[in-house]
């Protein structure tokens, strides 16, 4: 019998997004040459973070970055939880609770190879899967991780048929086959369930989504600093009818005690599926939540369709300056960004609530032109509010480079390296150590770097010169 450890990543949380552990733990309870322990200690993670953010909370400061932060959800907190808590000592309380030599780990992002390293490096046996298994070959994942003998790493899908005893008894680097997915929509052996109690108190639950994937496509797959431009992006849904679909999404939503759907799908397209599905969970009360962008917001059927099948969206603006648009090939300018208010004023019931989501610290002609930026939203936001739209918020990520994506192929205004004037996401950890939290977060996979002008002048981060304009406009997640 094969004795292993099922752990999910430890950045699990943000949204409940259970489809994974769903399919591994039916795959891994159906096998009987398996003896499967599941392993959600890490979940106390989140209550570490929630409870180390209210003392770092009273030592801050009324820097902009510092208010922001105070405004932000717990979940915020677990961006630079997962990493600092090798600080704390939080990997050592938990391997006590890893009672078997294999350990099975699913790694959605760079958060979790701190732990991965930890696990490796305490002699466990560490079989890695998950999307970030997806997004980077192999050889660099190894690379990353020291190439060592004792961790296998599996790229591909799980489906509930897969053999994971093959897998780990070959003890060898795999690529899995296809599946059809239908797995993702009938497995119900969702481990997560039992540890509802430590969720609920983890997250505010009246206020948490219940996270899926129908299809992580992106049809316009252009943008500079998507990291998702290079994954094989499959439809977890063709296999599978709507009545199916509503089904399983009806009573996780009903499991997970929430009202309310995150349609991950980075750009959300509607078909006549999900339009169906939409509507029936509509019917039952529940809120839909999809990410979309101003493209499609400027498409007067998209916004008819969005009127009555959805309730809130995700916009992924990132920026209002021109510069930076065209810097990242966003494929719009301001100017079709006023269009698409104007569009909404027109189609758009006024009590959707609308999120603009931005990145701070892209590249900028310079420092007149950050400024433009957030006068600009400021612009949108009073538009919107003027056409009778009371919901419209803005919430930022810091500018985060990693090494697959197209921005790094081009950096004429950045300068990789890590130094007192790191922007983007090297900003905030720079900031917080302030407050005692030093991040772990590899360089070559999350790299620091410094943004110049056009002229060449150093660009600090957009908070020390907008700071207060951002305030105004944005509300952290
Ligand atoms: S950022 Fe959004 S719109 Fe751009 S390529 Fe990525 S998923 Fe597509």
């Amino acid at each position: 019998m094969m004795k292993l450890t099922y752990m999910l990543s430890p950045t699990t949380f943000y949204v409940m997004h259970t489809q994974t552990s769903n399919i591994l733990s039916h795959n891994l309870l159906r096998d009987n040459r398996i003896d499967v322990s599941f392993n959600l200690s890490i979940l106390s993670l989140c209550m570490d973070i929630i409870n180390e953010k209210d003392s770092i909370i009273e030592r801050m400061s009324d820097h902009p970055l510092d208010i922001l932060l105070k405004k932000a959800s717990p979940n915020y907190f677990k961006i630079v939880g997962a990493p600092y808590s090798t600080r704390t000592g939080f990997f050592e309380k938990i391997l006590p609770t890893i009672k078997t030599e294999i350990v099975l780990i699913t790694c959605w992002n760079i958060y979790c190879i701190p732990f991965i390293k930890f696990l490796l490096n305490s002699g466990k046996k560490v079989v890695m899967g998950g999307s970030f298994c997806n997004s980077y070959p192999i050889k660099f994942i190894r690379s990353l991780l020291g190439d060592p003998d004792n961790l296998i790493v599996v790229s591909g899908y799980v489906g509930v048929q897969t053999d994971l005893h093959k897998v780990i008894s070959d003890w060898k680097d795999v690529k899995l086959p296809e599946t059809d997915f239908i797995d993702m929509w009938t497995a119900k052996n969702d481990h997560m369930k039992s540890y509802l109690k430590i969720l609920s108190k983890c997250r505010r639950s009246d206020n948490t989504y219940y996270s899926i994937t129908f299809n992580n496509n992106c049809w316009y797959n252009k943008c500079k600093f998507c990291k998702l431009r290079e994954e094989r992006v499959p439809d977890f849904t063709c296999a599978v009818d709507a009545d199916r679909l509503y089904e399983n999404i009806k009573e996780n939503l009903i499991t997970y005690k929430t009202k309310k759907l995150l349609v991950n799908d980075n750009y959300f397209l509607f078909s006549d599926k999900n339009r169906e599905i939409f509507k029936n969970l509509r019917k039952d009360g529940f809120k839909i939540y999809i990410l979309s962008g101003i493209l499609s917001f400027n498409n007067e059927q998209y916004l008819r369709d969005f009127n009555e099948y959805v309730d809130e969206v995700g916009i992924g603006l990132e920026s209002a300056s021109d510069f930076s648009l065209d810097y990242i090939t966003k494929g719009y300018k301001w100017e079709d960004i006023k269009r698409s208010i104007h569009n909404m004023a027109k189609y758009l019931d006024k009590d959707k609530n609308i999120r603009y989501l931005t990145i701070t610290d892209l590249v900028s002609k310079d420092r007149e032109d950050i400024v433009e930026n957030y006068e600009n939203m400021l612009t949108m936001k009073m538009m919107l509010n003027d056409h009778g739209f009371e919901r419209v918020a803005f919430s930022y990520t810091p500018l985060q480079l990693f090494p697959s994506i197209d921005l790094v192929k081009d950096t004429e205004f950045m300068k990789i390296g890590r130094t007192e004037s790191s922007s983007g996401m090297w900003y905030v950890y720079e900031h917080l150590k302030k407050y005692g939290i030093e991040v772990n977060v590899p360089e070559d996979i999350m790299m620091p770097f410094e943004r110049y002008d056009i002229n060449g002048n150093l660009l600090l981060s957009d908070f020390e010169y907008v700071g207060d304009l951002m305030d105004r406009i944005i509300d952290p997640v």
